[in-house]
């Protein structure tokens, strides 16, 4: 089946009791046992919601994975991989990646005793060299947030499987339209739902995907174990999400071309991080892995002032100032000081995160009054 047939029929059978042709939102906590242990397959909802199931099918089915789960969030779905760990293990990860995902690491999990040791995974060889007896899991993001860095994931991929190491990669950014790292050799898929799969910026909610029925049963388990499940009205806003999702990516990523292209010729911009053009250091391997490059920007202005920054983001109007990405509408966003305040300025100025960066996620609206706005507020 092809990916735009499949984000519309992927996990969606008729109701059984109605015929319904969406899954209904079975808003319930329990379900009624004819006798003790006599029952339909759900017992308790915190283990089993069959609108929940429905969309952990679709989740399988996008991302060419056999099995799912669905999460409370993104950074919920992170948590349940890392918890497969135990302390003294280690894991390799980005050095620019997503704050909530730094901030996951480094003040949850440290503290239980897991190491994390943070690379530049654009070279693999630098994945390679930080491979030691202890290390039991890879977490790559590609493209990063907010740089748009590309990590080759076959290339990580193959050193993962030499050493048995797990791989898990964010695919947030890219969204299943334009990446499948399972294809690529990864053991975990991991999305934050919030963005591309719900698209219209009013669910929270994180998704793992898999291949290995034991890594599903082990990932299972400390999902109802530790119960960051999303409730089912959120799986049928993230069912509904995903039916648009193939025109969605479409339409972000021409709209991204226009603007990466738009910004690029204008006097006041210093320099567009898009993995799209020919001299991103990482559009060879993205053309490789990805079937499009997305409607993520980032940018920097000539005058490289906070205030100038401010400036421009505070002017825009189409564009709302505001954290999250990946709905439908235009978003414009302050990395230093909002998504990534997390992380300490001298650990983001190390990594080529600025002061006066500025991302964009570029909605579907019509491209010419997205550059109109743009036009505006950047002069
Ligand atoms: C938003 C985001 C997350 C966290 O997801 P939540 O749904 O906000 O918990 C993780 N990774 C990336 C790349 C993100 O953009």
């Amino acid at each position: 089946m092809k990916p735009a047939t499949k984000y519309i029929h992927a996990g969606m059978e008729p109701d059984p009791s109605t015929g319904a042709i969406m899954t209904p939102i079975y808003q319930t906590s329990t379900y009624v046992q004819e006798a003790p242990t006599v029952h339909k397959g759900y017992e308790y909802a915190r283990s089993q919601n069959p609108t929940r199931k429905a969309l952990e099918d679709a989740y399988a089915m996008i991302e060419n994975g056999k099995y799912a789960l669905a999460f409370g969030s993104g950074v919920a779905a992170t948590d349940a991989v890392i918890k497969l760990l135990a302390p003294g293990d280690e894991v390799i990860c980005a050095n620019d990646m997503y704050g909530g995902t730094y901030r996951l690491f480094t003040k949850v999990f440290e503290k239980f005793g897991i190491s994390f040791v943070y690379v530049d995974t654009t070279n693999s060889e630098n994945v390679k060299n930080a491979v030691t007896a202890k290390t039991k899991l890879i977490w790559l993001e590609t493209p990063t947030n907010p740089l748009m860095n590309i990590t080759d994931i076959a290339a990580v991929a193959a050193i993962a499987k030499q050493h048995n190491i797990l791989l898990a990669v964010d695919n947030t950014f890219a969204s299943p339209a334009l990446q499948n790292p399972l294809d690529l050799g990864a053991d975990i898929v991991m999305h934050s739902a919030t963005k591309y799969l719900g698209g219209h910026s009013d669910v929270i909610q994180g998704a793992l995907m898999m291949n290995d029925k034991d890594l599903r049963e082990k990932l299972y388990f400390i999902q109802k174990s530790c119960g960051a499940v999303p409730g089912p009205m959120d799986c049928f806003l993230v069912i509904r999400g995903i039916k648009t999702l193939g025109i969605r990516m479409k339409a972000h990523c021409e709209n991204g071309k226009i603007i990466a292209h738009w910004l690029r010729n204008h006097p006041k911009v210093s320099k567009v991080f898009w993995p799209g053009f020919e001299d991103h250091p990482g559009h060879a391997v993205a053309k490789k892995q990805m079937k499009d490059f997305g409607g993520m920007i980032s940018f920097e202005l000539k005058n490289d002032s906070v205030e100038e920054a401010k400036r421009v983001l505070s002017g825009t109007h189409l564009f709302s100032l505001a954290e999250s990405l990946g709905g439908v509408e235009s978003l414009i966003n302050h990395p230093a000081s909002m998504t990534h305040a997390s992380i300490p300025r001298e650990e983001r100025m190390k990594n080529g995160l600025s002061d006066s960066l500025i991302r964009l996620s570029v909605g579907i609206e019509d491209p010419d009054d997205l550059v109109e706005d743009l036009k505006q507020s950047i002069q």
